[in-house]
């Protein structure tokens, strides 16, 4: 009984998704143009003022109830059709500060400033251009095809992905007092896959990612006199070797995990010996126990090497971001799946990423189950 039900609410839904893809052709060129006109203008992460205005612009042409400036610059649009269930679709905008050096027409010559003052190139390396492109083509068609299908849709175009605060911003922001409750959330990202490919992946899916920098204390001397020093480098040298006993020592060999140290910065001389050393980590796991394992560890571990060479002061530990893992709700996914099944020759379930992303920081606040 209830396998007949979903077969036929299933084959409804794809008869839909059917109807209201047969628009695609009409909007291909137009959709081309949005892309070049957003890969020719990156914006860095919450500076997307152009892209927001862009979106906003469209959504409300589209007959959307629009909300701009939503923790920053996100934007929001709601189209009510009926009863039926409330879906949220979310792309992220932002760009990276990388130099483009593709040759494309389109190709990206801009340059600003970032948050720090400093002069950067940018550009659309990730892919969010992409992903802005994709779902405005999606809400085009779903207003122009209300027949279709019955539901609230929420489009959210999320600002500073990359930043890992962007989601957050927007839930605090009032996301919440702005939108019917979603039931379901889907977000994508474009993958250095063949064209034509399209994945799911239920359960863990993209890495939790939290990158500090941490601070030892000794007490700087001549460099020929060592006796009078606490060396900060032979210390943060230590801690090193010993903060790569954790992934490889005390995680199973079943249990995924990264921890990279990527700097490692003190002194300016061979001969002197400096006061401080600077470390700077990035740690990925793919679940809340143990990301918190790791990241206990990591203070047990710098707590007891600063112990053992007697250092000057308590360590210092500075969160520099954090991205939450990504865990896509089983019976969402095998439904997305299933719908990917019926349209594209090129669908599969997709390997583990250790990519991070803070889309989940949305469903979550909300109370929705979602895939990624
Ligand atoms: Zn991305």
């Amino acid at each position: 009984m209830t396998d007949t039900r979903t077969r036929s609410s299933a084959s409804t839904g794809n008869r839909a998704a059917a109807e209201v893809l047969r628009g695609l052709g009409d909007i291909r060129s137009d959709l081309e143009d949005i892309y070049e006109d957003l890969h020719a203008h990156p914006e860095l992460s919450h500076q997307e003022h152009r892209t927001a205005g862009k979106v906003a612009d469209r959504l409300r042409s589209w007959g959307y109830e629009t909300h701009t400036g939503v923790g920053g610059t996100g934007v929001v649009g709601v189209l009510h059709n009926g009863e039926g269930p409330v879906v949220l679709l979310r792309a992220d905008m932002d760009a990276l500060p990388v130099k483009e050096d593709t040759g494309l027409p389109y190709a990206s010559t801009v340059t600003v400033q970032d948050a720090s003052g400093t002069t950067v190139p940018v550009a659309h390396a990730c892919g969010h251009d992409m992903h802005v492109t994709c779902l405005l083509g999606a809400v085009r068609l779903l207003s122009e095809r209300t027949g279709s299908w019955a539901g609230t849709l929420v489009a959210l175009f999320q600002p500073a992905e990359e930043t890992g605060n962007g989601a957050g911003a927007m839930v605090d922001g009032g996301l919440a007092d702005l939108v019917p409750k979603p039931d379901v959330a889907l977000a994508q990202h474009v993958l250095p896959y063949p064209a034509g490919y399209v994945g799911t992946r239920s359960g863990p899916f993209l890495s939790a990612a939290d990158t500090l920098r941490v601070t030892l204390h000794g007490r700087g001397a001549h460099g020929s006199a060592p006796q009078a020093a606490v060396d900060p480098v032979v210390m943060a040298a230590m801690t090193v070797v010993r903060l790569q006993t954790i992934v490889s020592r005390e995680l199973a060999a079943t249990t995924p995990g990264v921890l990279t140290v990527g700097a490692i910065n003190s002194g300016t001389s061979g001969n002197v010996i400096p006061d401080t050393a600077e470390i700077q980590l990035n740690v990925r796991t793919y679940d809340d126990g143990t990301r918190q394992h790791v990241l206990g560890s990591v203070r047990r571990i710098v707590r007891a090497e600063c112990e053992a060479s007697e250092a000057t002061g308590e360590p210092e530990f500075e969160e520099i971001s954090r991205f939450p893992p990504t865990v896509n709700d089983a019976c969402v996914t095998e439904r997305v799946s299933k719908a990917f099944a019926a349209h594209f020759d090129g669908a599969d379930t997709i390997d583990l990423q250790t990519a991070s992303e803070d889309f989940s920081d949305i469903p979550h606040a909300l109370g929705t189950p979602f895939t990624y």
